[in-house]
C-alpha cells in the first residue's frame, strides 16, 4: 500500500512545493510508493467541502503531512491544527516551517507599523482603517510550526533539496531512519582557508563590481569570509547540495546566505555568526546591521520588534 501524503502551505511562497516537482524523473519513482491525497499547490484539492457554504476546514486522513510555511494568521493556525489532526506524522517542510524563514523577518516590526507601511504610505490611497473583511486576522508574531503544533520531522531548506524530500519520504515508507547532516556548510566547503580571517571591514558582495571572486581556472578558491565577504557557512546546516554534497551557492560563486538554518535545530545563527566573526578578528562594528543574519531563522522569539518608547520618557 502506498503511503498517503497530504500537503498544506501556510505563510509560504510555494517554492517548497516546486522543489517536489524539481525531483524530475525521481518523481515517477516517488509516485510508486506515495499517493498524494491533498496538496492544493500541485493538484485541485480544497480545504472545505463547500457544502452549504461551510468554511470549516476538512482534510482527508493521511499517513504523512507536509506543511510548508510559517504561522502568521489565525487561518494558518487553523490549517496547521487541522493537518495535525488528520495526519499521523507531520513534516515541517522548509525553513519557513522549521524556523520561521524569510516571513519571520516581519517579527522585527510591530503589526500596526507593517500594516501602516502597506496600506497608508506614499503610493497607496489613504485608508481610514486596515482591511478586515475576509482577510484573516494576524497573529502577534510569525511562528515556526513547532511553536504551535507537534512536529515529528524537520526538513529545512529554502527550499529543501529534492533529494532530501525523496529520501525522507522513502525512509518513512521503508520504516528506516533518515538523518540530515549535523555539520556546517564550512565543514564540506572546498575553499582554501589559511585561518587568517583578518579583515577589518566586511564587504557586501553584490555591491562590488568584482564580486565574482572565483577564478574558474583554479581548482580551489579562497574562503569568502577570509576575503571579507559575509558568508553564513560557519553557522548554517550543510546538506543543500543533496546527493552531490556540494553547497549550492558556494558552487555558484555566491556566499552562503544561511537558508538551511542553524547547524543544530535550536541554534541561533546571528549569535553564532557574531562569535565566528569575532574569533576571526573581524570588526563586527563594520557590519551595517546584524538582524539579517536571522533572515531564515527569526522564529522562536529570536527576532522581536524594539520596544516603543513612550512620549513622556
Ligand atoms: S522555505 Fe523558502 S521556498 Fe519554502 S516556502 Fe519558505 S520561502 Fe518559500
Ligand atoms: S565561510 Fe563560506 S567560503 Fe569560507 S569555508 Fe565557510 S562556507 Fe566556504
Ligand atoms: S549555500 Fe547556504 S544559502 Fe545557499 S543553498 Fe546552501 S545553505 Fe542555502
Amino acid at each position: 500500500m502506498p503511503i498517503k501524503l497530504a500537503g498544506e502551505s501556510l505563510n509560504a511562497c510555494s517554492g517548497c512545493e516546486i522543489s517536489i516537482l524539481d525531483m524530475g524523473g525521481k518523481l515517477l519513482t516517488l509516485l510508486e510508493f506515495v499517493s498524494i491525497v491533498h496538496l492544493p499547490l500541485l493538484m485541485d484539492s480544497k480545504h472545505c467541502d463547500g457544502k452549504n457554504n461551510s468554511q470549516t476546514v476538512k482534510l482527508p486522513k493521511a499517513d504523512v503531512g507536509l506543511i510548508s510555511g510559517s504561522i502568521k494568521t489565525k487561518e494558518h493556525l487553523e490549517l496547521a491544527r487541522a493537518m495535525r489532526d488528520s495526519c499521523d506524522l507531520i513534516i515541517a517542510f522548509g525553513t519557513c516551517a522549521t524556523h520561521g524563514g524569510i516571513p519571520a523577518l516581519a517579527n522585527s516590526f510591530h503589526n500596526d507599523d507593517m500594516l501602516g507601511h502597506c496600506f497608508n504610505t506614499v503610493g497607496t490611497d489613504k485608508a481610514d482603517s486596515f482591511p478586515s473583511d475576509i482577510v484573516p486576522e494576524m497573529m502577534d508574531a510569525c511562528y515556526a510550526l513547532d511553536e504551535h503544533i507537534r512536529v515529528d520531522v524537520c526538513l529545512p531548506g529554502c527550499p529543501p533539496h529534492p533529494d532530501h524530500i525523496f529520501r525522507a519520504l522513502q525512509s518513512i515508507e521503508k520504516k528506516e531512519s533518515f538523518l540530515l547532516p549535523e555539520k556546517s556548510v564550512c565543514d564540506n566547503c572546498p575553499a582554501s582557508r589559511d585561518g587568517k580571517g583578518r579583515v577589518n571591514e566586511l564587504k557586501r558582495a553584490l555591491e562590488l563590481p568584482q564580486w565574482r571572486v572565483f577564478d574558474d581556472t583554479k581548482e580551489v578558491f579562497k574562503c569568502f569570509l577570509e576575503q571579507g565577504f559575509l558568508c553564513m557557512g560557519p553557522v548554517t546546516r550543510d546538506g543543500c547540495g543533496g546527493d552531490t554534497e556540494q553547497a549550492r551557492c558556494i558552487m555558484a560563486q555566491v556566499p552562503c546566505r544561511g537558508c538551511y538554518g542553524p547547524v543544530k535545530k535550536e541554534g541561533n545563527q546571528r549569535l553564532a555568526m557574531l562569535n565566528a566573526l569575532a574569533s576571526n578578528d573581524i570588526d563586527i562594528s563594520s557590519l551595517p546591521e546584524t538582524l539579517s543574519m536571522l533572515r531564515f531563522s527569526g522564529g522562536h522569539g529570536l527576532l522581536r520588534p524594539l520596544p516603543r518608547i513612550k512620549e513622556s520618557e
